[in-house]
């Protein structure tokens, strides 16, 4: 068998999910396999690569061990709660355990319609997966937990959207699928034995410890709470706006999961969004610790019948699990912008230094993530103060900042910022431009480049300088899109 499979989802009751083959595709083309995470997960890339494992990917075969479905859930969407959205065009093929012992899922992403489509056509265009498949990698080598991008094929087909696009299936992979939506589901119909078995999934699947505790439900709120604080923390320090946080697209995992109208900042100001459908800001680059909380509440509130037998005690046990949630974010918050600017991060001089860096930034509009790059490059001696001045705007405040800066060791601090604050993120007009080429002249490469430029997002190579740069005006993506 080229696959292991061994699918734990696909044994829980039957109202989890729904059997969906996925539908096959006119004439699949592998674009891009990635050959690291398939030896992660002990796949055989070639087999991958070969007519059976590209028949798997596109979606006309069911590979030995498999047992697709489409799983249920629900979820809040911009705040209003929809008790039935699912897997509409998404498909759990199943699980394997990876080289380090870890259960992954396997699913494919616009492989055809299912019980959960409504009114969608269950498939992706070329667009999306790309982006997904671009910005997912680079999390994952900038060190953050996301899902994790295994192929995409192209279908032959078209899907239309506001444009006809090519139509492509993404292949994801996540240590589960299990969203806040998922708990939603099934708290919404009362149907608490389902609550209680889904608890115990995830349990078991990410937390085992919650197992051993007291109170295993209340240990996976809190288990979740803290996972998701981390995850928002990592993303505002390296300028992350996931777009789209929906409680659908909350993992209980904690990985950063569903990559939309995502998009990582230039300049520096707390209040962007870019995503089009996000008109009041919701998820503003800015907002999105608040809303994470908002999200847990979800949570918190669908678990209650399994936290306490009592109402008011399950509340209160909530209550106190959700209140953790502000002093986490903000310790991983603060211990992550000490660590960008090099200091010890163990006193109030470092909190202000801290807020005054970005006081400059967002001042300015200055880019994020090139000047934090450039204040790492003065720090090992590879430049000199001029380059950030220069990205500051030369704020008049950048000599006093850096003088206090220098005086609390950060000037010649040990370890390297250059390992902290990446050169390369995937930058919104880099994303376009390797979509475009795809799209308009089935031109690969910009994407292969931009792939091995965000491989190794602290590695500076001459080759590709301008790969740091921000946009030239004319360049400037302002407005994404979900493309569902
Ligand atoms: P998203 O905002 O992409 O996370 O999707 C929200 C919901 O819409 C989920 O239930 C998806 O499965 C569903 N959905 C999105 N796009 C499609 C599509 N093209 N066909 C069917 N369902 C879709
Ligand atoms: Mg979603």
């Amino acid at each position: 068998m080229p696959i292991a499979f061994d699918n734990s989802y696909a044994r829980l009751p039957e109202r989890f999910f729904a059997l969906t083959p996925p539908t096959p595709v006119p004439a699949p083309r592998l674009v891009r396999l990635n050959e690291a995470l398939a030896d992660e997960l002990c796949l055989d890339a070639a087999w991958l690569e070969g007519p059976e494992g590209v028949a798997m990917l596109a979606g006309n075969a069911v590979a030995p061990g498999s047992t697709p479905i489409a799983t249920a859930y629900a979820g809040h969407q911009f705040g209003q709660f929809s008790p039935q959205l699912g897997d509409g065009r998404a498909i759990l093929l199943g699980e394997v355990v990876d080289r380090a012992g870890t259960r992954r899922d396997i699913q494919l992403k616009g492989a055809g319609r299912t019980r959960f489509s409504r009114g969608g056509d269950g498939r992706a265009a070329l667009g999306p997966v790309m982006r997904e498949y671009i910005v997912s990698e680079a999390m994952a080598a900038l060190g953050i937990k996301t899902t994790r991008a295994l192929a995409f094929v192209l279908t032959g087909a078209p899907v239309i959207r506001e444009e006809i696009q090519p139509g492509a299936v993404l292949t994801r992979v996540a240590t589960s699928h299990i969203r806040i939506g998922s708990f939603q589901y099934f708290a919404a119909r009362q149907d608490i034995e389902a609550l209680r078995l889904l608890a115990d999934h995830a349990i078991a699947r990410h937390y085992p410890h919650a197992a051993e505790a007291a109170n295993p439900t209340l240990a996976l709120l809190e288990a979740v709470i803290s996972a998701q604080a981390d995850l928002v923390a990592r993303w505002l320090l390296v300028g992350f706006i996931h777009g789209v946080m929906n409680t659908d697209n909350s993992s209980i995992s904690g990985e950063t999961i569903d990559y939309g109208p995502c998009a990582f900042l230039d300049g520096y100001d707390p209040e962007t969004v870019f995503s089009a459908i996000d008109a009041h800001g919701r998820y503003a680059y800015g907002n999105q610790p608040s809303i994470a909380l908002w999200n847990l509440t979800r949570l918190a509130e669908a678990l209650l019948p399994l936290l306490a037998e009592d109402t008011d005690a399950a509340v209160a046990l909530a209550q106190t699990a959700l209140e953790a949630f502000a002093p986490r974010f903000q310790a991983a918050y603060d211990t992550g912008i000490a660590r960008k600017l090099g200091l010890a991060g163990d006193g109030e001089a470092d909190t202000v230094l801290g807020a005054e860096f970005l006081g400059m930034l967002s001042a300015q509009g200055a880019d994020f993530t090139l000047s934090f790059r450039h204040l790492s490059r003065l720090q090992a001696g590879l430049a000199d103060e001029a380059p950030l001045r220069a990205a500051l705007g030369d704020d008049p405040a950048l000599a006093d900042w850096l003088a206090r800066w220098r005086n609390r060791g950060a000037g010649t601090a040990k370890g390297s910022l250059l390992t902290v604050n990446p050169a390369y993120i995937p930058r919104n007009h880099r994303i376009a431009a390797a979509i475009e080429a795809a799209q308009e002249r089935d031109d690969f490469g910009p994407f292969e480049t931009l792939m091995s430029v965000l491989a190794e997002p602290f590695e500076e190579r001459a080759a590709f300088a301008a790969y740091e740069t921000p946009p030239q005006p004319h360049e400037r993506v302002r407005r994404t899109f979900c493309g569902t």
